[in-house]
């Protein structure tokens, strides 16, 4: 009798171990199930919708490749699951761990009803498994990374097999195109489509070229004008490339390369706290930010969304993950910390933002950078340290950047690019919102007012 390998964030055939040990047991059912129910607030918004539907649609075309193919149903993953084994005969079902809340209580649900076995494949080590000598989870990142180091290198990846066994007669799958998981009018998916492949080999071909330059990273990486960073995120997120590939890839490469692999051990801290803290994306974890005076203004949110803040680098990055659904990790810091400090607006509201429009929204990942940024999250990052976005601009040379994303700044020279005095400033972009002494005595006064309630 076949066995369903039940995919989510994993859309991948190479070194996925849920598929090769159901390949082992038996003919292999591929099922992705369409569950928005599970997560609520947190179902995929607009840009990884569009994501998942071109890697669900790479995904059957490899497994078609290989004798196979990916059987799409929708509804709550544990009532498709059960209906689709009493349906085919399948005996057990194998997935790999994911640890977001609604997948782990949608795990629990279904291994009450059948043989649910769970594998890992996602994480250089299973989330939970890196602890202190005395057994607790660790708050910070650096002493985690240090023991998760410790632990590597990871098992080699396993190839993609060749053939995989498929049963005497294939279950119904419903027709991708129904889910409306694409852009309708209008159609904002173009600089998304400019940017990306979404899919396995998609994924493949950016680590690969990333491999060539992996050994410069730690210098490239700041500069949001320079492609020094690997552009995995999304293929990463989704389980188009396993990190355990992404490992192997580079770990030869010398120069800065431990920089990097210590960036994809992020990933894995991240895991370890939502595990810890499943509601981290609403939920602050320190005082006083549980009674802090946000503001709510709807224009200077709006103002930042679109990227028109008055600050050269803010509305570069911010029309940067408008147009290609990804922004520069140094112009995310910027970006996030301006809209939580100088526009003193819940970091909630950025979060909410960013899942929406990243392809690389991941629940874990966008949580804790989130938390990190505004001083709240379990590791500390003083709420008082306010960046400054001007001086930020002109230490990591993102003259270009912002000439490609602000194009009505284009003509400006480098001298004046980062902070247009009111002489040079074009009148199609507009004044800052706030100046930045004004904003950090604001925000430096909102922070006494919390802690003295
Ligand atoms: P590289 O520099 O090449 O790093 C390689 C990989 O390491 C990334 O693909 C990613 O998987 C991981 N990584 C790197 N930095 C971090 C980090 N700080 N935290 C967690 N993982 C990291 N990353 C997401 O994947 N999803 C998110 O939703 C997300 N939201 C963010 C929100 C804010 C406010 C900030 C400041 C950062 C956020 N990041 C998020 C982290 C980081 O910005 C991106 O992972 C990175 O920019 C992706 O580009 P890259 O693949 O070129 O990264």
């Amino acid at each position: 009798s076949p066995v369903i390998v039940w995919l989510r964030r994993d859309l991948r055939l190479a070194d996925q171990p849920a598929l090769a040990e159901a390949a082992r047991k038996g003919p292999v059912i591929p099922l992705y199930v369409h569950d928005d129910a599970a997560p609520g607030a947190h179902r995929p918004g607009g840009a990884s919708r569009w994501w998942l539907h071109h890697s669900l649609a790479s995904l059957d075309a490899d497994l078609r490749a290989r004798g196979s193919r990916l059987i799409l149903r929708r509804g709550r993953s544990e009532e498709v699951i059960e209906r689709l084994c009493s349906e085919t005969g399948a005996r057990e079902v194998h997935a790999l761990h994911h640890y977001e809340p609604w997948w782990r209580q949608a795990e629990d649900a279904l291994a009450r009803r059948v043989t649910l076995c769970l594998h890992h494949g996602n994480y250089l080590a299973p989330p939970g498994s890196v602890t202190t000598g005395a057994g607790a989870p660790y708050k910070i990142y650096t002493p985690f990374w240090r023991a998760l180091r410790e632990r590597m290198p990871p098992p080699p990846p396993e190839p993609i097999p060749e053939r995989l066994p498929a049963p005497s007669e294939w279950p119904g799958s419903e027709k991708l195109e129904d889910w409306a998981l694409l852009p309708s009018a209008p159609d904002w998916s173009g600089g998304l489509r400019e940017t990306w492949k979404p899919g396995e080999n998609g994924g493949a071909a950016r680590l690969e070229a990333f491999a060539e330059h992996a050994a410069a990273y730690e210098r490239a990486r700041n500069c949001p004008g320079v492609e020094g960073t690997s552009m995995l995120s999304p293929h990463l997120h989704f389980g188009e490339v396993s990190p355990a590939q992404v490992w192997h890839a580079v770990a030869d490469a010398g120069g800065s390369v431990g920089t990097f692999l210590g960036e994809i051990g992020w990933r894995d801290y991240a895991q370890g706290v939502i595990l810890q803290s499943p509601d981290y994306a609403t939920k602050p974890a320190r005082d006083p930010f549980g009674r802090f005076p946000w503001r709510r203004n709807k224009a200077d949110l709006r103002a930042w969304q679109r990227g028109l803040t008055g600050y050269p680098i803010v509305d570069a990055g911010m029309r940067q993950l408008w147009h290609s659904g990804w922004m520069h990790n140094r112009v995310r810091m910027i970006a996030a910390s301006f809209l939580v400090k100088h526009l003193l607006i819940d970091w909630r509201e950025g979060e909410r933002w960013f899942w929406d429009t990243l392809v690389d929204a991941d629940y874990g990942n966008n949580a804790v950078n989130w938390q990190w940024i505004a001083g709240s999250g379990v590791d500390s990052n003083m709420f008082v340290r306010v960046m400054a976005p001007l001086t930020q601009s002109s230490k990591f040379d993102a003259a270009a950047y912002i000439r490609e994303w602000v194009p009505e700044l284009a003509d400006l020279p480098d001298g004046e690019i980062h902070d247009p005095s009111p002489l040079v400033r074009p009148a199609n972009y507009p004044e800052k919102r706030i100046e930045h002494r004004q904003a950090r005595e604001r925000a430096l006064a909102a922070w006494q007012q919390a802690k003295s309630t």
